[in-house]
Formats: structure tokens, sequence, C-alpha cells
């Protein structure tokens, strides 16, 4: 649904050309500056931009802010340079290094990932958007980002702040999640056929920096002359989102088993949340309230006690509550299974934020 409110819309068609070229002017010279970019003037020295570190970056930024991210892109980067480096580490050895990343699941495609391209591709990204969206934990997004960017493919990149841009732009009534149907539609139209990269990431900047979420800096804005929203005083109302549901609650118990100095971990299982990646022993965690036997998940007997006050954490789709005992041990020889392990202070460092949380609370 896209407003046709003849009073407020300009004719955009014919003014796509002039769009795109006042963009990409406005991207030379304000555009940012990103480690993993390569910014015009780079091109004109020579220099190209790297698959490996264009992808790093796009999976590490898809759910944080590139304050956030960066210093995770330098981390991989200094610790695995190519992308065979990344696929011969060990996949702990990854997950650890993406702690504080969140959401895991990401952290282990781009592992399995790093093995495909070791494996079949010789090392080397395939170079088109068709075979890069076949890969584990690539998808529209990336795959349309790293073609325009690294092989100069005609895409449409659409990302978050893309979708504001052109919600606004053209006053895009349907709202999220549907309404991302006629953004993308709108932004294959406008996108530029040329200097396909720059483009997209001169949409993402103007996003970012100029017409950000709150308050729009339309005055500095090169698109002002043909923006709906701004010539409605509307911007603020778009993208239109559906309303929120509330999140169901979980809940859970975890056990925080001492001895000396370290605390028992265990690896939790490949298929669920947080796969693949060091917990705490517990239950699952399920709606409905808290578990009412919850002895029978401790890890072994002992003198457990329970820890005043419950640990929360939000996850995308649920708010977690967590109840948390904890108990000394002094035995040396307590079986713990072949998924568990005594942990130190260095070894608990890429522990799951809700864990961490947990431990905080003793
Ligand atoms: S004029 Fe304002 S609302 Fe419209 S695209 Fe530019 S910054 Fe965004």
């Amino acid at each position: 649904m896209i407003n046709s409110k003849k009073d407020t819309k300009p004719n955009l068609e014919s003014n796509y050309d002039e769009m795109r070229a006042r963009l990409l002017h406005w991207y030379d010279s304000e555009g940012r500056t990103l480690p993993w970019r390569i910014r015009p003037e780079d091109r004109a020295a020579g220099k190209n931009a790297d698959p490996y570190a264009i992808w790093l970056s796009e999976i590490m930024l898809q759910q944080t802010t590139v304050a956030h991210g960066t210093p995770y892109w330098h981390k991989f980067l200094n610790e695995f340079p190519t992308v065979t480096d990344l696929a011969n580490a060990e996949r702990e050895t990854v997950l650890s290094l993406w702690a504080g990343l969140g959401y895991y699941a990401r952290a282990r495609n781009l592992h399995k990932c790093a093995v495909i391209i070791r494996d079949d591709y010789n090392g080397q990204f395939p170079n088109s958007e068709a075979e890069l969206l076949k890969l584990p934990g690539i998808g529209a997004y990336t795959a349309a980002t790293m073609a325009a960017i690294c092989f100069d493919e005609a895409t449409n990149i659409v990302d978050g702040n893309v979708e504001r841009v052109i919600s606004r732009i053209f006053t895009i009534e349907e709202p999220l999640p549907k309404g991302r149907k006629d953004i993308r539609k709108m932004a294959g139209a406008l996108a530029s056929p040329q200097r396909t990269g720059d483009y997209g990431q001169a949409l993402m900047d103007l996003g970012a920096m100029i017409c950000t979420p709150r308050s729009p800096n339309c005055s500095k804005c090169v698109w002002q002359d043909y923006c709906s929203a701004f010539a409605a005083k509307t911007q603020l109302e778009y993208p239109k989102k559906a309303p929120k549901k509330s999140l169901p609650i979980r809940y859970g118990v975890v056990f925080i088993a001492i001895r000396g100095e370290a605390v028992l971990l265990e690896t939790r299982p490949d298929n669920g949340l947080l796969g693949g990646m060091l917990g705490l022993p517990g239950t699952d965690w399920a709606e409905g309230g808290f578990p009412t036997d919850p002895m029978n998940h401790a890890p072994f007997k002992g003198d457990w006690q329970a820890v005043n006050g419950e640990v929360r954490h939000v996850f995308t789709h649920f708010d977690l509550r967590l109840a948390v005992y904890r108990a000394v041990f002094d035995e040396k020889d307590i079986s713990i299974g072949h998924n568990g392990l005594w942990a130190d202070s260095s070894q608990r460092k890429g522990l799951p934020t809700v864990f961490k949380k947990a431990l905080k609370a003793i």
C-alpha cells in the first residue's frame, strides 16, 4: 500500500537519476569511513573490497551497533586473517571469541560457512548474489550487500536504515513487517545500476546519519525535495509498524556448583538456544512458572541453597526468569559427565550474558 496522495507526493520516477546522483555525490564527501569499507578514494587508489572482511562485518553488525561490533571485527581478523584460518579454528574458539555479540546461531553459521568456503570454493567467496545466498547464515540482505560491494552486481540492498528512508520518501502505509514488500519494490526501482556498492552504502549511511529514527535532520538531507513524509511533516510516523505483541515469559533454574575458584559449566546441546556454548547446568526454559521440582535437575546431590531474587534476561522471542541455586563442593572426583567442565575465571569469560548475570547474582 503506497501512498498516492497527489498533494504531498512528487512524481518521483522522473527524478530517480537525479536522486541517485545527489546521493552518490553526498556519499563521496560525507559518507562514513569504516574499517572494512572501501571508500571511493580508496578504490581510485587501486584498493578492492575484501569479501571476507565485508562478510565478517555484515554478519557481526546484523543485531548490534557499529561501535559495539567493530572491536569484534578487529579481533576476528587478527585471530583469523583469512576465511581458511577461520575454518581451521576449533568451533569452540570461534564461539568464545563471539561471546558478547549475542545470537550465537550466527557464530555457528559463521564457522560452518567458512568451512564450506574452504572446502568447496577453494577459500574464495562466490562472486554472485545467487551463489552467496546458498551459504549458511547468508540471507537476502548480506548476499545483496556483498555482491554489490565486492563484485559490483546490481542488487537491491535493504537493511533497517534503508527501510526507514524508503518508507519516508514514498510514505509507505503498510505497517512492518508486511510493508517490507512495498519497501523492497520501491528500493529496487530506485537502486542505482552504476556504482552499486557505493549507492547501497550511501543509502545506509543516509539512514544512519541523517534520516535517523527519532530526529531526522531533513535540512541536511539530499533527498528532501523528493520526500513525501517531509512534505507532509509526518517523518516520525514512518516506517509504520504493526503493534508489538508482548513477549511470553519463560522460567528456569540454574545451578552454580563451586569448587575452589572453579564453577561447573556444561556445553549446551547444538540444536537449542545458545547451542554449542558453555552454560550453567539447569532445567529447560518453559512458560507456566518456575519448575516445582528443581532438585531433580541438579547436576548432583549437594547442599543447594536458593539465591535471593531472580535473574532476568530478554531474548528476541521471550523474557527469561531464572532461579539460581548454589552449592560448594570439596570432592575432587564428582562425576560431571562428558559435557562438564570445572571452569576457572578465564574459561568463564566467553559465557553468554545470561549466565554471566546468574554468576553475578552470587
Ligand atoms: S527529508 Fe527527512 S524524512 Fe525525508 S528522507 Fe530526508 S531525512 Fe528522511
